[in-house]
């Protein structure tokens, strides 16, 4: 029996992972959630699942939450605030740990996680593309195991060899290819891409997501955040990773080796197939989700991203070549604008210039310890705001 926290368990990736774990009774047991605001949602999740643990943002929230779970009859203990989500990551009785928090908020409890030596299976890139170095260390200091949950990771996962020690030469591996869908602008001229609305760049052609990630995925900043991820998860520099767009989303991304050969994980898109892989792995379980159907499908294409219509996977490269610091500044300024462009503060082409304006400003540092990570992150973040409104 594995037990599990959930961090973001009120998310898009939170209740994939419940919907997996339904299925298994008889293999999970549900350990924590956490949620941030969405109090009523997670009473609900508590009821079905009777975690021993559920966690919130705030005071307030957990009074709510206690209240209700005690007038339902649980005994799962309430608790709230940064201090509790690591609690939910690191507590003995908790051997897995699914971070699907979104963003930046996620990267301490997912650090501890990492440090506590558990298996944690990883949705929230942002904590890795931010902390890159000193998370990959704490994961091989602790002896953690670290299973990739992004689609495409999993699937790169899925085609490298299982005994691979992020060592590209020693197994003749030549690339990594990154497959992007384009998003919902892909055919977009870049002209118009100003008066496009947060309704419109949320609706994302192939998944279902929340809304920060989808917004990721119209500017490509998501691609972008990827392949800084791809670098820290399997060893591979820069120029070892290649980003495909295919629009059909189909192949989930593919591995190149020496011989010619270059192995595909395909499915249909649907988030629960890599976490049911990476939960049972390495067996196999039902995920609920259909087998694709190639006839259907019919055709598969394939085209270069163009950097110009994208720029921000030309920042995220950027960023990645620059080390230190970059990527974690560069985070926290897209956090900051595309929580400015879904609340109509700012138009969609904004994104990347103001992500570019803070990355000019702010000189990458070095990175020593999780303090250090976080003094940049808000750093970035307040120069973002102020660029904001000048
Ligand atoms: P959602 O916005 O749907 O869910 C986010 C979750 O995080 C919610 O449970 C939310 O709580 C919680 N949360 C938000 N802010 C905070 C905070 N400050 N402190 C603590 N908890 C917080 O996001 P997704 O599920 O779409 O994405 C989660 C992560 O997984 C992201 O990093 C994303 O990039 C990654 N990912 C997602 C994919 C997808 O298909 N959705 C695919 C690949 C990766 P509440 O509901 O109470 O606000
Ligand atoms: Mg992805």
């Amino acid at each position: 029996m594995q037990a599990i926290t959930i961090l973001g368990a009120t998310g898009s990736i939170g209740l994939s992972t419940l919907d997996v774990l339904a299925r298994h009774p008889e293999r999970y047991s549900v350990y924590a959630l956490t949620a941030h605001s969405k109090v009523e949602e997670l009473a609900q999740l508590c009821i079905r699942f009777r975690p021993k643990l559920a966690v919130v943002g705030n005071a307030e929230a957990a009074a709510v939450l206690a209240q209700r779970l005690r007038t339902a009859g649980l005994t799962t203990e309430v608790s709230y605030g940064p201090q509790a989500l690591c609690t939910a990551a690191t507590d003995a009785a908790c051997d897995t740990v699914m971070a699907a928090i979104v963003g930046a908020a996620g990267l301490a409890p997912t650090l501890a996680a990492a440090r506590a030596g558990k298996k944690i299976l990883l949705a929230n890139k942002e904590a890795l593309v931010m902390s890159g170095q000193l998370f990959m260390d704490a994961i091989a200091a602790s002896g953690a195991s670290l299973l990739p949950i992004d689609s495409e990771h999993n699937a790169i996962f899925q085609c490298l060899p299982p005994d691979y020690g992020r060592d590209l030469q020693r197994h003749g591996i030549r690339k990594i290819l990154l497959t992007a869908s384009g998003g919902p602008f892909l055919e977009r001229a870049i002209e118009t891409l100003d008066t496009v609305t947060p309704e419109q760049a949320v609706a994302h052609p192939k998944w279902s997501m929340g809304r920060k990630i989808s917004v990721d995925s119209a500017t490509m900043m998501n691609k972008g955040l990827e392949v800084i991820e791809a670098h820290w998860l399997f060893g591979a520099t820069s120029e070892q990773i290649e980003v495909v767009i295919h629009p059909q989303s189909v192949i989930h991304s593919m591995v190149s080796y020496a011989d010619g050969s270059v192995l595909a994980q395909l499915g249909n898109p649907d988030m629960r197939t890599p976490i049911a892989q990476a939960l049972a792995y390495p067996e196999r379980i039902d995920s609920g989700v259909a087998p694709i159907d190639l006839i259907q499908i019919g055709q598969l294409s394939f085209r270069q991203p163009d950097m110009l219509q994208f720029p921000c996977l030309q920042l995220a490269y950027d960023a990645l070549a620059a080390g230190g610091s970059a990527a974690a500044l560069m985070n926290a300024a897209n956090e900051i604008a595309v929580e400015a462009f879904l609340e109509r503060q700012i138009g969609f082409r904004r994104i990347p210039q103001l992500i570019a304006e803070v990355l000019h400003r702010l000189p990458a540092d070095a990175v020593h310890n999780l303090d250090d990570l976080l003094e940049q992150d808000r750093r970035a973040r307040e120069l973002a705001r102020a660029l904001l409104v000048a």
